[in-house]
């Protein structure tokens, strides 16, 4: 048996026969023409590059129907790169000066761009260089006469094991037949990644090198969930697996009668649950697992798939359509950009190369650099605000000045608005995430400045211990039960209580059940998680009461180290809802 542990992308999880993929992808050998062929080879080098680029509008249309306009837009991107007249350029200079084979001389020009992409060790970058290699991939399959070999033309359910998958794989996985996948490579905000969530398949990325240890059948566990892949399991483990995905399937059956009845604690305390999401239509999903609302909106995700900025309309079409798709369901909490380090960076706009993008110009110094970007967004929360309970949030705050800015900046937005005569709610309620250690410090000043506090634990956690939260190697630092990070937690939620504003947490330890009795007990009634997770978190809830949880979180605010803290909390959890722990107890 063999564990290992990667990024969980998709929840779910799947126990069946493995089926790897080829890993090699094509390979094309070096192959020269005779120097007479040239202008017919280029010929056909242009002829390749047209059909290509067809084949992807077809697939921008196609995914567009089945997923989307947004996702179908990747798709789009891939048929402008493939025309692109530099990219062309370079390929025919090949031809030209070195008789290369078109094939060859496709392959040596993508595979030199994806290898540069991959070597800046950057996130974002090693994604993009995916999207380089389906482009060449469908460019060599035209050349070479074939179409690609879909991974839709399964008979049997399998788990689909492979180096990587590029977001065409991915698109066309057919979810009756493959009933999970793992990958190698890949990060959080791929492409792949955010497909395999859309189509709703159990998916773990960036497991580090694996694929030469299984053999197709082998048996494999994939939790998506938990971000593990158990490749040949034990029989114990196995059972183990069974009888807890059995066990949470009615679990989960039985949480969906939950859906309509409030977030209340024993003794009578309403907690409001709320959806985190990055596309409107998951507005639907937080409706479908009883969210009261939208604590986070990330609004990167509009830049996904484009060569310019979104406009001032089409911002606001997301979040009026995210309302309309909410209705009393209310508030909705929209966050402005959040680009840089982990997540995307606009196409026309990509950072120069930085030695540090997590601590870069990133998120909301982004924006302050770029106002006309900034006032486009700000303009089109404002005019939503005129059609619901919407609130403005600034993520990445690490000084007050800053925070400062953003409200000069929102102030001078709503001066233009007022001369134009266009509404909005003059009210608008103003929130900061604290996510940087140096804002949890100053949260008394911050809380003076803004109407909430929204917690960003996912951040918080990375920048107090100095452990990256995409790097494995460092996972075992990266933890929200150190006693850092509830201590700095401790003390926002006590400056947003002593000034009287709101406070949330809308990282990912908001629905982790192992918290849900410790955030309670420091005071949390607000909680904002991906909508999958409300239902569980719910029930917890209502199995506990306020005085119950404090007591709990006095406790393990007194405990020394992460790994006390953690299994303190799961004993605490174990004695109030023996259920949940089916799946904590895999963690
Ligand atoms: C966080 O940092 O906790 C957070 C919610 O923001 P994101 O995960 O989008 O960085
Ligand atoms: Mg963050």
């Amino acid at each position: 048996m063999e564990i290992k542990r990667g990024i969980p992308v998709s929840p779910g999880v799947a126990i069946g026969p493995a089926m790897v993929l080829d890993t090699e992808g094509v390979r094309i050998p070096q192959r020269c023409i005779d120097p007479h062929d040239v202008e017919r080879e280029v010929q056909r080098l242009r002829a390749a590059l047209r059909e290509a680029a067809l084949q992807a509008s077809d697939n921008q249309r196609i995914i567009s129907e089945k997923l989307g306009v947004q996702y179908g837009r990747i798709f789009g991107a891939h048929a402008t790169l493939i025309e692109d007249p530099v990219l062309v350029r370079e390929i025919e200079a090949l031809i030209r000066d070195n008789h290369y084979a078109a094939e060859y001389a496709v392959s040596r020009v993508m595979n030199r761009h994806a290898k540069e992409l991959q070597s800046l060790q950057n996130p974002l970058f090693a994604a993009r260089a995916t999207d380089l290699f389906d482009i060449e991939k469908s460019i060599l399959h035209v050349l070479l006469g074939q179409r690609r070999q879909c991974l839709q033309e399964l008979d049997t359910p399998v788990i689909v094991l492979a180096h990587d998958l590029t977001p065409y794989e991915t698109a066309h996985l057919d979810r009756a037949r493959v009933h999970a996948f793992a990958t190698e490579a890949g990060g959080r905000a791929s492409h792949t990644a955010i497909m395999a969530s859309a189509l709703d398949i159990p998916a773990v990325v960036g497991l580090g090198e694996f694929v030469t240890d299984v053999s197709g059948g082998d048996t494999v566990i994939v939790d998506g969930n938990r971000g593990v892949l158990i490749i040949n399991p034990d029989e114990e483990t196995l059972q183990r697996y069974e009888h807890v995905r059995n066990r949470f399937r009615d679990f989960i059956s039985q949480l969906k009668e939950l859906r309509d009845l409030p977030a209340e604690t024993r003794d009578g305390h309403r907690v409001q649950l709320l959806g985190n999401i990055e596309f409107p239509q998951e507005a639907s999903h937080c409706l479908e697992h009883g969210a009261d609302g939208v604590g986070l909106y990330r609004t990167e995700f509009l830049y996904l798939g484009r060569q310019t900025d979104p406009t001032e309309d089409e911002h606001l079409d997301a979040y009026l359509t995210v309302l309309r798709t909410l209705g009393p369901k209310q508030p909705l909490v929209i966050r402005t950009l959040d680009l840089g380090a982990d997540k995307f960076a606009p196409g026309a706009e990509t950072p120069t190369v930085e030695h540090n993008p997590f601590l870069g110009l990133r998120s909301v110094r982004l924006c302050l650099r770029n106002l006309a970007l900034f006032k486009t967004q700000i303009r089109a929360i404002l005019r939503a605000s005129a059609f619901g309970d919407v609130r403005i949030m600034f993520p990445m705050i690490s000084t007050v000045l800053e925070l400062r800015q953003c409200k000069m900046i929102l102030a001078e937005v709503k001066e233009d608005l007022d001369d134009e005569g266009v509404s909005y709610n003059r009210q608008l309620p103003v929130g900061t995430m604290i996510e940087v250690p140096s804002a949890a410090v100053m949260a008394e000043e911050l809380a003076r400045e803004v109407d909430f506090f929204s917690i960003g634990t996912n951040d918080l956690i990375q920048y107090t211990l100095a452990a990256d939260r995409t790097n494995e190697a460092v996972a075992a630092l990266y933890s929200a039960s150190d006693p850092a990070v509830l201590r700095l937690m401790r003390s926002v939620i006590e400056a947003a209580r002593k000034h009287g504003i709101g406070v949330n947490v809308c990282g990912e330890m908001s629905g982790d059940p192992i918290y849900t009795l410790l955030l309670l007990g420091m005071g949390l009634r607000q909680l904002s998680m991906t909508p999958h997770l409300i239902p569980e978190i719910k029930k917890i809830i209502r199995s506990v009461s306020v005085p119950e949880a404090r007591q709990v979180a006095e406790e393990a605010l007194r405990l020394e180290t992460a790994r006390d803290v953690t299994s303190y909390l799961r004993e605490q959890l174990r004695r109030v809802l023996p259920e949940a722990m089916g799946d904590a107890a895999l963690r």
